[in-house]
């Protein structure tokens, strides 16, 4: 087949391909416990429902405006000025089909070919390959001490000419990291002073743990929003459960959102109006279906943490949000691929393998499903990898014997 040099440059969305064998392995009756999955479980918001419902019985379901529906950008505007303190005007919101369409619809405004884009690891899978799509370079910053927060030094040495934007994703996927409010802080300074575009993904910025308050990029800068640098992508995908209804939106300067507006126009037309009723809905609801999940997932934490810590040698740096933890396995395994691969065969646990973050010899563990199949998993992972513990388990109510350690 003759296919672009881009195109085969683009690799297959790894949690996406689990989620594929974790629903093929469950159709086959096979007792799979899914720890590499990437939504809550929770239902739809009944506002989400009224909303779309009442549009899709006017029968009268057609092309939006390019940027969204008048309704949901007002939603997006109170929600910027409730949890960011930031007044902004309807030209400064485009709402997409979930925040990756608003992260590549600005990557292909702001990119020409080579421009390099800096995010820290681990990240989140998506990141190299949007960013070559759209013509540019992934650069990945490390941090040499191990940790999964690179300092702002690090950052400024990986930053050079052709540098033209920083992202970054807090809580992150897959760490469940908040980077700290002064490294925020610096790091709108410097993007600032080098003039680079600031993505802040606060994807899961609701979705933060033991009281935390999420960091709020808008705090530390002087710059009105006209003259700013920085875009805040965010989306009702994760917070409300929403995964399936492909709504995210970009807060930028009236200026860009323009151009990601044309962009999105000669890709997409716009985006669906049942779906935005819905996030409008949701958005303008009572906050308790989001405090609930809040407060669900804070617990499946504390329960993915007490297990991990009953698997020796494994080092699990607690997380301060998302639905997700980064334990390091490589006391068991560098290649963090093999590991996944193993613990889907004999233990029936979909993990997925750190190198996918940039983070390798790590997994990571999704605790999204129930705190019963956490304790589950992981018990089972235990069994797989740990030569002192029982050699016998029973998975799916059938006994299992390790015989491979
Ligand atoms: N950013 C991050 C960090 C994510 O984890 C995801 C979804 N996994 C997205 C963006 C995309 O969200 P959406 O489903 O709204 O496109």
């Amino acid at each position: 087949m003759s296919l672009s040099q881009l195109a085969r440059t683009i690799h297959e969305s790894a949690t996406l391909k689990l989620n594929q064998t974790a629903a093929q392995l469950r159709e086959k009756g096979e007792p799979v416990i899914h720890l590499g999955g990437g939504e809550p479980k929770s239902k739809t918001p009944i506002d989400a429902i009224v909303a779309c419902t009442g549009v899709l019985n006017s029968g009268d379901i057609k092309y939006t405006p390019v940027d969204g529906i008048p309704a949901l950008k007002k939603a997006i505007i109170r929600y910027t000025e409730e949890h960011y303190s930031r007044v902004v005007k309807p030209a400064n919101v485009i709402a997409s089909s979930g925040a990756k369409q608003s992260i590549m619809v600005l990557l292909h405004s702001i990119l020409d070919p080579k421009d390099e884009v800096i995010f820290p690891a681990p990240y989140w899978v998506s990141y190299p390959e949007m960013v070559k799509l759209a013509g540019g370079v992934p650069v990945v910053v490390t941090a040499e001490d191990g940790s999964f927060c690179p300092t702002i030094e690090e950052f400024e040495a990986a930053m050079g000419s052709y540098t033209k934007a920083v992202i970054l994703n807090s809580p992150n996927n897959p760490s469940g990291v908040m980077y700290p409010p002064e490294f925020v802080a610096d790091l709108v300074q410097l993007c600032e002073k080098r003039d680079i575009w600031l993505i802040m993904d606060d994807t899961y910025n609701r979705l933060v743990f033991d009281g935390r308050q999420p960091v709020n990029c808008y705090e530390y800068t002087k710059t009105d929003i006209e003259q700013s640098k920085m875009v805040v992508i965010n989306c009702v995908s994760k917070m409300y459960a929403m995964t399936g209804f492909r709504i995210g939106w970009a807060v930028a300067p009236k200026a860009l959102v323009k151009v990601l507006a044309n962009i999105q126009a000669q890709t997409v037309s716009c985006t669906s109006g049942l779906l935005q009723a819905a996030a409008e809905g949701a958005l303008s609801g009572p906050a308790s279906d989001l405090e609930a999940l809040r407060a669900a997932l804070q617990g499946n934490r504390d329960a993915m943490m007490a297990a991990l810590a009953a698997v020796p040698k494994v080092k699990a740096a607690k997380p301060s949000g998302t639905f997700y933890c980064l334990p390091d396995f490589r006391a068991y395994g560098q290649d963090s691929a093999a590991l996944a691969r193993l613990l889907l065969e004999k233990a029936l646990v979909v993990t997925v393998p750190g190198n996918e973050f940039g983070m390798e010899g790590h997994l990571r563990l999704s605790y999204c499903t129930s705190a019963a199949d956490v304790a589950e998993g992981v018990a089972r992972i235990r069994w797989a990898l740990d030569p002192s513990s029982p050699k016998e388990i029973v998975i799916g109510g059938k006994k299992a014997v390790r015989d491979w350690l």
